[in-house]
């Protein structure tokens, strides 16, 4: 790909652009960008994809439209923290910081609301794996992705009506999906437990074998095309009044006139910094990788009583998922990523177990917004930067549209989609 113009810190058509962040979000928006003939840079301290873009269950499901905090949930929650297998866990040191995010996730749970951050996420999740296509094609990289389906198990049909909202919120976001009931399922996903009689098909989702090289194949192509990676870690941002000058990083001053805080659960005091209080929090996950794995389903497969997800990846068969609030700082708890594979067990019985040094574990930090909607927008202080994190579970699946997304406001296009339910300033 060629550059279409050459880029000026006087602004013009073509911009300096520093991407923040080199995660799934910041890989997307800088490869966008720079189609789009922007001089772009990303800076990561780390390597490329692997922050929570590394160890996700990889799903590209637009049938993820369905907000966390739903309707009922609070009641569910006792149970689920006095479960030793349940899907959540809060170390209570952490409570007294994550209490106002849980008041907010409560609150953002009433019938209303869930129905509106549905429709928000069903244009941003539409067709995940077509619009990741452009990119995926321009990286050679369709051997990491598939769009074979992905289903969702219930123990019985009582199970899977009480989840009536749910499944009206993906009707009416106009989400394909077909119930398959005991033999016809046990047919489709032979490994699966009998105890599991009913499922859910989604044939539009896809996923990934690999997130990790699935981000690093497209970073790899921005790099072929002109894009520039620097190893940093970005600190703050020098404005001239509204205009943004550079972004400052433990490396020295990188001279810019548009920045992009792709930074996942690590964005807040960046927000802080530009004038905005932004309740980003982390709901941190999982996940047990079983190498050579015999039995390996077909597709993604949810458990919606444990709340994970069985993929099947190149290495094995991830079981991915639980939430757990502790906070950027405390030590992984690795038994809760044991835990996972009992769950993966009971899902599959004929699962063998893995010596423990054999299963990989990894823990990573989801950028979580209390009300399920990432936060994609300019920033209060300087419109030259453009917020693009708090994709919460389904940073994968709305990668590409956030990055389409971002070069729509850098280039003062009107957004694809709409984007007021994502403003940062939907807090006050
Ligand atoms: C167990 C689990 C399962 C999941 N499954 C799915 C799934 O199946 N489908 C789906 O869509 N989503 C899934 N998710 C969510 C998804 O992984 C995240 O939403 C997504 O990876 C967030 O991407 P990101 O680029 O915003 O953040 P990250 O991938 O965390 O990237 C942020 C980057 O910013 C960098 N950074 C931090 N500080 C600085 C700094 N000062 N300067 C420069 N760079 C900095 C970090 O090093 C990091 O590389 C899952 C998450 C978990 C934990």
């Amino acid at each position: 790909m060629t550059m279409t113009a050459t880029p000026s810190l006087d602004g013009g058509p073509s911009k300096r652009i520093v991407v923040i962040g080199g995660g799934v979000i910041g890989v997307c928006a800088a490869s966008w960008l720079l189609r789009d003939g922007h001089a772009v840079t990303i800076v990561e301290p780390g390597e490329i994809g692997n922050g929570a873009s590394y160890g996700n269950a990889g799903c590209f499901n637009p049938s993820s439209v369905v907000p966390m905090s739903m309707p009922g949930n609070l009641s569910k929650v006792p149970g689920w923290l006095l479960d030793p297998l349940g899907p959540l866990s809060i170390r209570w040191p952490y409570l007294p910081t994550i209490a106002p995010w849980l008041i907010r996730f409560v609150r953002s749970g009433t019938p209303e609301k869930v129905a509106a951050q549905a429709e928000a996420l069903g244009h941003l999740l539409r067709d995940s794996v077509g619009v990741y296509r452009p990119l995926v094609a321009n990286a050679g990289a369709e051997v990491l992705v598939r769009q074979d389906g992905h289903l969702m198990v219930y123990p019985t049909r009582a199970d899977f009506e009480a989840d009536a909202l749910a499944w009206k919120l993906r009707r009416d976001n106009g989400i394909a999906f077909t119930v398959i009931e005991d033999g016809a399922l046990w047919q489709q996903e032979p490994a699966l437990s009998r105890s599991y009689r009913l499922g859910v098909f989604f044939p539009d989702n896809g996923h990934t074998i690999n997130p990790n090289r699935f981000v690093g194949a497209l970073a790899d192509a921005f790099l072929r095309d002109g894009g520039k990676i620097i190893r940093a870690a970005a600190q703050g941002f020098e404005l001239e009044g509204a205009a943004l000058r550079g972004v400052r990083t433990d490396v020295g001053l990188l001279p810019c006139n548009a920045a992009i805080i792709a930074t996942g659960a690590h964005s807040k005091r960046f927000a802080q910094q530009l004038g905005d209080s932004i309740p980003l929090d982390t709901e941190r996950g999982y996940h047990i990788v079983i190498p050579s794995c015999e039995n390996m389903p077909r597709v993604p497969i949810m458990d919606t009583s444990g709340k994970f997800v069985a993929t099947p990846m190149e290495g094995g068969l991830r079981i991915a998922g639980t939430v757990e609030f502790a906070g950027l700082d405390a030590k992984p708890d690795w038994k809760r990523a044991h835990k996972l594979l009992t769950l993966g067990q009971r899902l599959f019985p004929g699962l063998a177990m893995p010596k423990t040094e054999d299963a990989a574990v990894w823990m990573g930090f989801r950028p979580s917004m209390p009300d399920s909607l990432p936060v994609i927008g300019p920033s209060r202080l300087s419109a030259d930067v453009i917020y693009a994190f708090g994709h919460g579970h389904v940073g994968m699946a709305g990668g590409a549209q956030t990055g389409l997304l971002v070069a729509d406001l850098i280039a003062g296009r009107t957004p694809r989609i709409p984007i007021a339910a994502f403003s940062p300033r939907r807090f006050g």
